[in-house]
């Protein structure tokens, strides 16, 4: 029941329209019987401070923080997580009493994707990313933070692979990162040498679900870990691709749920039960 003790908690990004954040949550805080309510807010181009104030005057607890405000955020707020700081992302704010302070929830929401969901251990393995935008620099930190032997970048654009190989080499001064063009004669041994591939381009997503990024399936094998971060469809063309080689495969649901866990405790102290939002997702067309 919402009366005048309810706290808000919300979205902001633009689109907003496609986001399953406002049902998983709401579903969580009512089974959890707590007074908060979740709304979604699409904030235009350019109104991003005017959003900011408006958390503060409304006394706002918290805000998941989408695409395209990651970045630019960060300089509106009071305090960043050092999480946050090395990813230069900021995915959810907490508002104490006025202070905001910006967290990046999506770090923790790969790893254990990669490390509970698929049981995989990133220490000492060779990872391939493709892609090299917002998604790609939280992936790299992730895999840079849990112990990593090398890292290989595969992107479409060369000058943005290097920005993300020279961003994270200067972070974690221990690890050389090398990247490589999108194209097959590039990407075949470095992916043959892999033991775990992420891909973080929206390639293969709904509606354009024929494709894939990696367009010579023969570089996969069996001993290869493939994850897509496109959930939409559950199997991407990569992922049967992996699936026809024996190589295991996972998409990005199990990102999605576990940085809004992570969202949603640092908000409320409570957390989510991770199979009800699992059975919430399922329901829902495509899943
Ligand atoms: P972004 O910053 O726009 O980066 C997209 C990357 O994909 C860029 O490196 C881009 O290459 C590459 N790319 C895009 N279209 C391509 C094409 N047709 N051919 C080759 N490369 C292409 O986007 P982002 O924020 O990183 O998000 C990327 C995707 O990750 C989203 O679409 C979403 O599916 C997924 N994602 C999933 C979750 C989750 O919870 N599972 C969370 C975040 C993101 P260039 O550098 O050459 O432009």
């Amino acid at each position: 029941m919402v009366n005048t003790k309810t706290t808000l908690l919300g979205l902001i990004g633009y689109p907003i329209g496609h986001s399953y954040s406002p049902l998983l949550h709401n579903s969580a805080l009512r089974r959890l019987g707590l007074n908060y309510v979740y709304l979604a807010f699409s904030v235009k181009p350019g109104e991003l401070a005017d959003a900011v104030a408006g958390i503060r005057s409304l006394n706002i607890r918290g805000v998941n923080v989408t695409i395209p405000y990651k970045e630019e955020i960060i300089s509106l707020l009071d305090k960043i997580d050092p999480l946050a700081e090395r990813v230069g992302a900021v995915n959810t704010i907490v508002n104490d009493e006025g202070i905001l302070k910006g967290y990046n929830t999506d770090v923790i929401g790969i790893k254990r994707m990669i490390e509970e969901d698929a049981g995989f251990m990133i220490e000492e393995k060779n990872v391939v990313i493709v892609g090299a935008g917002g998604a790609a620099r939280a992936v790299g930190v992730a895999v840079c933070e849990s112990g990593a032997a090398g890292i290989t970048i595969i992107n479409r654009t060369h000058k943005k692979a290097k920005l993300l190989a020279d961003f994270l080499e200067k972070t974690y001064s221990n690890l050389s990162i090398g990247y490589v063009e999108l194209s097959v004669d590039q990407y075949y041994n470095v992916i043959k040498e892999a033991d775990l591939l992420i891909d973080t381009t929206p390639i293969g997503m709904a509606p354009e679900i024929k494709v894939s990024p990696v367009i010579e399936p023969q570089a996969l094998h069996r001993d290869l870990l493939v994850i897509d971060l496109v959930y939409n469809p559950a199997e991407t063309v990569l992922l049967k691709a992996a699936r026809d080689v024996n190589a295991s495969g996972l998409n990005g649901e199990g990102m999605l749920l576990y940085q809004g866990i992570e969202s949603f405790k640092l908000w409320t102290g409570h957390e989510p039960e991770v199979t009800k939002w699992k059975e919430i997702l399922k329901k829902r067309k495509n899943f």
